[in-house]
């Protein structure tokens, strides 16, 4: 049983809200929760109003002001009793019915899913919280709460509850730099999310760390002593463990065995000055072996939440690796309770949200993010692709570069100078034709690293962000103002650009001359209703229709055509050979000899040629050069001339060697057509080195006919060389 009383909350609040007036509203406040949760218990078995009362205490404890106190005690009156929002603001004022407004669960919609309403219900909190940062505050306390007492839930509703808290509420206390909270919120999620993976490190971390943790007591009085010898004063030192999420997570996206983490242990120092982090930071490396780059300055570059620590990872003399982190006393509190230490509560000085919310988008860069993102895409876009967007462009930002004016921009892991450009500034987006990361040009898809320095380059004339764009942006807010701007689009520019993406897609596929006719695509496209050239590049512009696609469906179809018109020919060049067995041969003082022509070598008029006499199947004539003859005995091998009038046509084999290029085969049909030679067997082999071999044999009358077939083939860029088999 749980008895907190109203009595807890006023030790909490006594000791920094002292007006009496404040107090007092406070009470009244804690009576109205109280008389509206009458009657109500919590799954637990508690009375409703021990809820209300711990949040106002978490609250208490973050030293927020007496109206984050009221709201705290009355965020569940408007949506789980008969309360209205009207009531709250004439009995406390507009701020705390904003805030109560903020967390109340949208009831009266009517939700397609789950997940709708959902990212309905993390809209209104987030549109909220970008008027009133408070509303967050509130909404962690609550959460806070809901998950200390999980246990008493359905399982179903605990892993929901876990899920949405590490993929969403964690995450905005990580970005208010509000790490206590986040820390519990995130381990305790984890035990019903990954329920294995946190025993195990839970196991890790006892089994494992007690006796790093004595040795880190240990080197706790080490270094004591040799600040002291330096005659550093006012420090505080204390070791901790990382917090098991965090563990889990480094184990999870850095493939890490527990032993590989070395920063499960850390030593904090907290020291007066900034002069004296610095200082402490030589005494420490002039004492342990520093592992290279692992130090980091948070003091001189704060991270985004404001965190600001010296960090550095060392080894002691025996082995033992371990982080140290130093700090003043300012960033620890910072550190530890984020934008709660630099706005807690001040009595006697006037409060203003606006103010408020003015400082912390000067201080939080990604609060000016969300404002603007709140601003300009909370009605264009739906409650999911809102949610999302901030999710995974604000929330989960792991990347941050620089900007040649030295501001510092977060993005998300994977990020793009694209992204980049459409987060600064839409039409920076859009007239970006490529980016400089530290001083060397970068194509757009370039993967954005930590500390880079970024200027993006622009153009007005360029064309404009295209659908390929889509790929490339890895941000939610990127992609849909990508799309956005390619829907306004006229059909003009979209033919162009549509046109653009085909060439480019059949030159990457080596194909240099094609042509798309409307045939062809009301066959292929017509039942998309697609029936045009032109319609076809306007889809393909607006992403409706993949260019891939066309290209494919168009080589598919190009290919079989050419395939048959092959076969055809094929077949009449051997009819040709067949019908003429004169070989066109004389051999001196012989008439009428039995003469073949070698296959191994196909000689044809005008090469030099012999005869190799055969047992019993006459004279095989080859080419006088054919690899062959080497093994033949020479007293068998006759001299042969070529005779004159000679009309028969002669096969010879060309081996070419070309880059692979579905063009390829089309290119030297068509010229060996324009010379009017016939094929009469034809044979292609790719290999792995994107090369392509073609075996073609063709009918030519002599040499001079064969030199002029091999001029033009020779012509055809993709073909890197041709010989004649076997000569
Ligand atoms: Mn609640």
């Amino acid at each position: 049983m749980d008895n907190v009383t109203y009595k807890d909350l006023f030790a909490k609040i006594s000791t920094y809200i002292h007006n009496l007036n404040d107090q007092e509203r406070i009470y009244r406040a804690y009576l109205l929760a109280d008389e509206k949760h009458k009657g109500q218990m919590r799954k637990s078995g508690d009375p409703y109003i021990s809820h209300p009362l711990h949040v106002a205490i978490i609250l208490a404890e973050l030293h927020v002001g007496p109206d984050t106190i009221i709201a705290g005690l009355l965020h569940d009156v408007v949506e789980d009793t008969d309360t209205v929002l009207d009531q709250i603001a004439e009995l406390f004022g507009d701020d705390v019915a904003g805030m109560v407004d903020g967390v109340t669960k949208l009831t009266k919609m009517k939700f397609t899913s789950l997940e709708q309403k959902q990212a309905e219900n993390h809209q209104k909190m987030l549109l909220a919280m970008g008027k009133d940062i408070r509303v967050i505050v509130v909404k962690l306390a609550d959460r806070l709460h809901n998950i200390r007492t999980i246990d008493a839930q359905s399982e179903e509703k605990r892993a929901r509850i876990c899920r949405e808290t590490l993929e969403i509420y964690a995450p905005l206390a990580h970005r208010l730099g509000m790490f206590k909270i986040k820390a519990e919120l995130e381990d305790r999620s984890l035990r019903y999310t990954d329920p294995e993976m946190f025993k195990k490190i839970e196991a890790d971390i006892s089994e494992n760390t007690s006796a790093r943790l004595e040795n880190i007591d240990h080197i706790i009085d080490q270094i004591r002593e040799y600040l002291k010898e330096e005659k550093v004063s006012n420090f505080n030192i204390k070791g901790r463990v990382k917090n098991i999420y965090s563990i889990y997570k480094k184990m999870i996206n850095q493939h890490k065995d527990f032993e590989d983490i070395y920063d499960v242990l850390a030593i904090r120092i907290i020291v007066d000055t900034i002069d004296n982090c610095y200082r402490v930071l030589g005494i420490i490396h002039a004492n342990y072996t520093p592992v290279p780059k692992r130090f980091k300055d948070y003091i001189a570059v704060p991270k985004p939440n404001m965190y600001q620590s010296l960090h550095t990872t060392v080894i002691s003399s025996d082995g033992l690796t371990f982080e140290v982190q130093i700090r003043t006393k300012e960033m620890d509190d910072v550190a530890e309770l984020g934008i709660a230490a630099h706005w807690a509560y001040k009595e006697n000085v006037a409060y203003s949200k606006e103010k408020e919310q003015f400082e912390i988008a000067q201080k939080l860069k990604w609060y000016a993010d969300l404002l603007k993102f709140n601003e300009e895409d909370s009605e264009e876009a739906d409650a999911k692709t809102f949610v999302d967007s901030i999710r995974k462009d604000i929330l989960t930002t792991s990347v941050y570069v620089y900007t040649p004016t030295g501001d510092v921009i977060d993005l998300p892991k994977g990020a793009t100078p694209l992204d980049l450009a459409y987060k600064i500034h839409t039409e920076l987006g859009n007239t970006m034709v490529g980016a400089i990361v530290n001083k060397h040009i970068v194509p757009i898809d370039y993967e954005l690293q930590n500390g880079d320095i970024v200027s993006i380059r622009t153009n007005k004339n360029s064309s404009g962000p295209n659908i390929r764009w889509l790929n490339i942006a890895k941000t939610t807010h990127a992609r849909h103002k990508i799309k956005s701007f390619l829907n306004k689009l006229n059909r003009d520019v979209l033919y162009d650009s549509g046109k653009k993406i085909v060439e480019e897609e059949f030159q990457s596929q080596k194909i240099f001359s094609y042509d798309l006719k409307d045939d062809f695509v009301s066959e292929c496209f017509g039942k998309n209703n697609i029936n045009t050239v032109a319609d076809l590049y306007v889809e393909i512009a607006k992403g409706t229709l993949s260019e891939k696609t066309v290209v494919n469906k168009y080589i598919g179809i190009a290919k079989h055509d050419k395939e048959s018109i092959i076969q055809k020919s094929i077949d009449k060049a051997n009819k040709m050979l067949q019908s003429s067995s004169e070989t066109g041969i004389v051999v001196e003082g012989l008439k009428n000899p039995q003469l073949k022509l070698a296959v191994c070598c196909n000689p044809v008029p005008g090469d030099p040629i012999v005869g190799y006499v055969t047992k019993g199947s006459g004279i095989v004539v080859h080419h006088s050069k054919c690899r062959n003859i080497r093994n033949f005995s020479e007293e068998r091998l006759i001299k042969l001339n070529w005779g004159n009038n000679i009309t028969r046509k002669y096969p010879v084999l060309l081996k070419i060697q070309a880059m692979q290029n579905v063009q390829l085969l089309g290119e030297i049909m068509n010229t060996l057509s324009s010379l009017n030679i016939s094929t009469s067997s034809l044979n292609v082999k790719n290999n792995q080195n994107l090369e392509t071999i073609i075996k073609i044999k063709i009918l030519v009358s002599n040499t001079i006919e064969l030199e002029k077939v091999l001029a033009n083939l020779n012509k055809i860029p993709a073909i890197s060389n041709i010989l004649r088999d076997n000569v």
